[in-house]
């Protein structure tokens, strides 16, 4: 069934600026350790740049040709592998690499005002996939999102599989916890109470990795050639006949969805700058680099800081392809800020390039019609202030599974059509065809002057 060209940790995908290797992080986690064995493998075998991905994982381009093997299995020896093993075969490697879609909040376990630490669940959960050889079958794009109801979360990429957790009024708070769960798309929000149907029933947190483990069976049972995604399958059934077979895999009945809590919103601002954690003498730190994209000196910085700040010496990547430092004093908070501003990186959303994702581009995607890169660069420089923008070189949105406020698709070089977010599907709604960036910018300007900003 897994028939896409999906780049992994053994697949690498030629392009036009040499091979990309996709590394799939645990919950977009990436050890100080890590960290400097990944810009030491790129340094070796890769002349291009390292992006952070729309699922908070990373990306390494211009891997060059002949150097494919020698790269993946200095990662594997890192343990940047599946399940962090350092001696896996390659051939056991490739079958468990992209089964590892699973995608949780930036601030699990650390922000405050969580329902529950998923950290415990969704480890249970990548366990499970790497342990079933069936699901190798799914796709590499098949998704799983398990939201505890942290205030950092994208809750608008849709996933194969999403569970949210639901704030109970409860004694014991963490053993009335119940994920509520649905299919191909995103939770409702707080103030979609009425989108309550798109949930389709809930589960106690101990069931959650054997209710995930009998839908991604029925699933397979039920998907004929061509239905790779979640989506796909529901054009020819229902969700009730997927969770019917589903029920064949269970000793337990999942229960009815519970009457929808106001749950509080996600703040996606919360990825720049410092927060205080659950733990209140720590905080979370996050900035933005410019358009997502690192260079290995960079990478090793980064580790370097988080060796120095981070009581756990890691570095969270996040879905808005930005970099947390979690568990930082108050006492490091400035200087960890300066080092980030040095890197160049924006500490507030109020940098022109903070909000602005552009996908690879012509520079190294024969598909593109425009280097997106380059005129979100100079698009930033135009407007001198922070919008919410993508920049997209074709119809496919690499950057971007979600909507944006203003999305240019390029059409021609330097030149876009532009499309308003409006809640419809896509894009959103066409506003003007074949704009050069300065007519873009001037619309944008405009928009956010006629609104309150976006
Ligand atoms: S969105 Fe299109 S042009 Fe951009 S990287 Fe993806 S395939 Fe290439």
């Amino acid at each position: 069934m897994s028939t896409s060209n999906c780049p992994g940790l053994l697949h690498i995908v030629p392009t036009r600026d040499g091979g990309i290797c996709r590394i799939r992080l645990s919950g977009g986690m990436l050890s100080a350790a890590h960290a400097e064995a990944l810009a030491h493998a790129a340094e070796q075998y890769a002349s291009g740049p390292i992006d952070v991905t729309n699922r908070a994982n990373l990306q390494v381009r211009g891997i060059r040709a002949g150097h494919e093997a020698a790269f993946s299995m200095a990662l594997i020896q890192a343990g940047l592998g599946p399940g962090g093993q350092c001696d896996l075969s390659p051939q056991a490697a490739a079958a468990q690499d992209t089964v590892r879609n699973l995608m949780i909040s930036p601030v699990a376990g650390r922000d405050p005002a969580a329902t529950i630490d998923t950290r415990p669940v969704a480890e249970a959960l990548l366990a499970m996939l790497l342990a079933e050889p069936r699901f190798a079958q799914l796709s590499p794009k098949f998704a799983l999102m398990l939201d505890g109801g942290e205030r950092l979360a994208m809750r608008e990429h849709p996933h194969d599989i999403w569970l949210l957790a639901l704030p109970r009024t409860c004694p014991d708070a963490d053993a009335c916890v119940q994920f509520a769960f649905g299919f191909a798309g995103c939770p409702p929000s707080g103030i979609e109470l009425a989108s309550v149907s798109r949930a389709w029933g809930a589960t106690s947190p101990s069931q959650v990795t054997a209710l995930v483990r009998a839908l991604l069976h029925a699933f397979l049972d039920l998907a004929q050639p061509g239905q790779s995604r979640m989506r796909d399958l529901l054009v020819t059934h229902s969700p009730e006949q997927l969770l019917q077979q589903a029920r064949t895999y269970l000793d337990f009945a999942p229960a009815p969805v519970p009457e929808w809590p106001q749950t509080i919103p996600a703040d996606p601002m919360l990825r720049f700058g410092p927060h205080r954690q659950r733990d209140a003498s720590r905080w979370w730190i996050g900035a933005q680099p410019p358009l997502g994209r690192l260079d290995t000196s960079t990478l090793r910085a980064l580790a370097q800081l988080a060796r120095e700040v981070s009581a756990s010496s890691t570095l969270h990547m996040t879905p808005w392809q930005g970099v947390l430092l979690p568990d930082v004093a108050q006492q490091d908070i400035d200087r960890t800020m300066s080092a980030l501003t040095r890197l160049g990186f924006a500490c507030t959303g109020r940098e022109p390039l903070a909000r602005m994702i552009a996908c690879t581009g012509s520079s190294g995607c024969a598909r593109a019609l425009a280097d997106t890169k380059a005129d979100a660069t100079a698009l930033a420089q135009r407007l001198g202030a922070s919008h919410d923008i993508h920049l997209s070189g074709c119809p496919r949105s690499c950057a971007a599974a979600h909507q944006s406020a203003h999305t240019l698709l390029a059409v021609a070089p330097g030149t876009y059509d532009m499309y308003r977010r409006d809640g419809s599907t896509g894009f959103g709604t066409c506003a003007a065809r074949h704009v050069s960036l300065e007519q873009a910018a001037g619309e944008i300007a405009r928009s956010a002057r006629s609104t309150s900003d976006v």
